[in-house]
């Protein structure tokens, strides 16, 4: 897919670098967020990133793919690949409602009742109100639908029970879309339903829990007879599995992907060019530079994959399971450049982050761990080979493909 830009789109990058030039001050923010510094802590780290995400929205470069009935832009392809580049080219942090911005959005834009619409979308974009995502429970991940949360209905309200793990931004989030079992006498798929719960409902605990990488990430969330209004049901009682495919197929779908691995891609290229090494500098080493030139080649054939699943969606088609190749081409690619950061770190790799000899202040132990995280959320490796095969390429269903059609999020 060969992409060419208008004279128009030539202006829109360069209203949009004037801007960038403009706002110096938040970018430095919100970059420096990224790199764990500038903020006193993390209340004042997570107003910042909202603030920064408020700021591009009101600068017209969030929810580009969005109906401006909502408060999106209707950009065109073009257009939403421009922003990711220059963005991307100034080391920008993802925005902090990623998951209300890429997964619930798009789903509440194509499943969503008007209300739903007109109440939840414009605080998505704002980031006024954060998201989370309650798919997976302790009992079911990759095979979902064995989901055992459950929700009672009483009178015009949903009486939910149950737990979800993995909960990624839960202990922030304003609201969770999570899917409950109404009907516990249906078949699997059927009686799953797709709720819209606030986070500050009675009977919600959030319990963190802390990754390989040390990090805090993800959490468990129990809920204790939590009351949902039944307005807040997403599609039709008990059909809930569909629109759930068709959030796992816009979490797996898009762009966002290919920015952060190009930030990252280009950051350790500077630290292969500055990282000393015998008489010169890291990048002196031939399989060094050839190991970075292979990742760029790859990273061209995502950013092409991306290209073509994003004009699909702005043709009206659902990415469906063809996002899946996308989704499993860029976490092994984020694989492969963490493997190539520990051989650009060399015997450094081995220094431990807080040490003051670690390598950019131990972001590569981060991104290793980081990676692994990928290959799992959204649906793991197999899951999406799983998918593929069946799916896109209509080979016959393993005996497990009908149960296990993964789900949630990460990055
Ligand atoms: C960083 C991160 C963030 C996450 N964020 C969220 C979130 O915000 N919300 C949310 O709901 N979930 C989230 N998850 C959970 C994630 O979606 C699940 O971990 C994932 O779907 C796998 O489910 P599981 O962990 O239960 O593993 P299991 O399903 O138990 O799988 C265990 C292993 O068996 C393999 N396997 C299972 N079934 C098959 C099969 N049919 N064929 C071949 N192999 C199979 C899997 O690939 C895996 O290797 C997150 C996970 C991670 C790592």
């Amino acid at each position: 897919m060969h992409l060419t830009f208008s004279p128009e789109d030539e202006e829109y990058r360069a209203r949009l670098r004037a801007w960038l030039d403009g706002h110096h001050a938040e970018l430095a923010g919100a970059a420096g967020l990224m790199a764990g510094g500038g903020a006193a802590n993390i209340l004042d780290a997570i107003g910042m990133a909202r603030e920064w995400q408020r700021t591009l929205y009101e600068a017209g470069y969030v929810g580009l793919a969005w109906p401006k009935a909502y408060g999106g832009q209707e950009a065109t392809l073009t257009q939403q690949v421009i922003v990711s580049e220059e963005l991307s080219r100034r080391n920008t942090p993802p925005l902090i409602n990623t998951i209300g911005l890429t997964i619930l959005g798009p789903t509440l834009v194509q499943h969503g009742t008007e209300e739903q619409k007109q109440r939840f979308l414009p605080k998505i974009l704002t980031a006024e109100e954060l998201w989370c995502q309650g798919f997976s429970v302790p009992e079911a991940g990759s095979d979902l639908a064995a989901l055992r949360t459950r929700a009672e209905i009483d009178g015009d309200t949903f009486v939910v029970t149950g737990q979800k793990v993995w909960t990624s931004m839960a202990p922030i989030a304003d609201w969770c879309f999570l899917l409950v079992r109404t009907d516990p006498t249906a078949p699997r798929h059927e009686g799953i339903s797709y709720l819209l719960c606030d986070m500050r409902a009675p009977g919600i605990t959030v319990r963190p829990l802390r990754n390989a990488a040390g990090g805090i990430h993800f959490s468990e969330v129990f809920f204790e007879d939590v009351r949902v209004p039944a307005a807040n049901l997403v599609g039709e009682l008990h059909a809930g599995w569909q629109i759930a495919r068709s959030t796992l197929g816009h979490e797996r779908s898009g762009l966002a992907g290919v920015l952060s691995l190009e930030s990252n891609l280009m950051r350790l290229w500077r630290t292969a060019a500055t990282l000393p090494r015998g008489d010169g500098v890291a990048l002196d080493d031939t399989a060094v530079r050839r190991e970075l030139a292979q990742r760029w080649i790859e990273l061209e054939g995502l950013r092409h994959l991306g290209f073509r699943t994003l004009s699909a969606q702005l043709a009206g088609r659902e990415p469906g399971a063809s996002a899946s190749v996308g989704k499993l081409f860029a976490s092994e690619l984020r694989s492969r450049i963490a493997a190539t950061a520990l051989r650009v770190e060399g015997p450094l790799a081995q220094v431990a982050k807080k040490s003051p000899h670690t390598v950019d202040r131990g972001r590569w132990h981060a991104f290793y761990f980081d990676a692994i995280g990928h290959s799992i959320g959204g649906g793991t490796a197999q899951i999406q080979r799983n998918t593929i095969a069946e799916r896109v390429l209509g080979l016959p269903r393993s005996v497990q493909g009908e149960r296990a059609e993964g789900g949630g999020p990460g990055r």
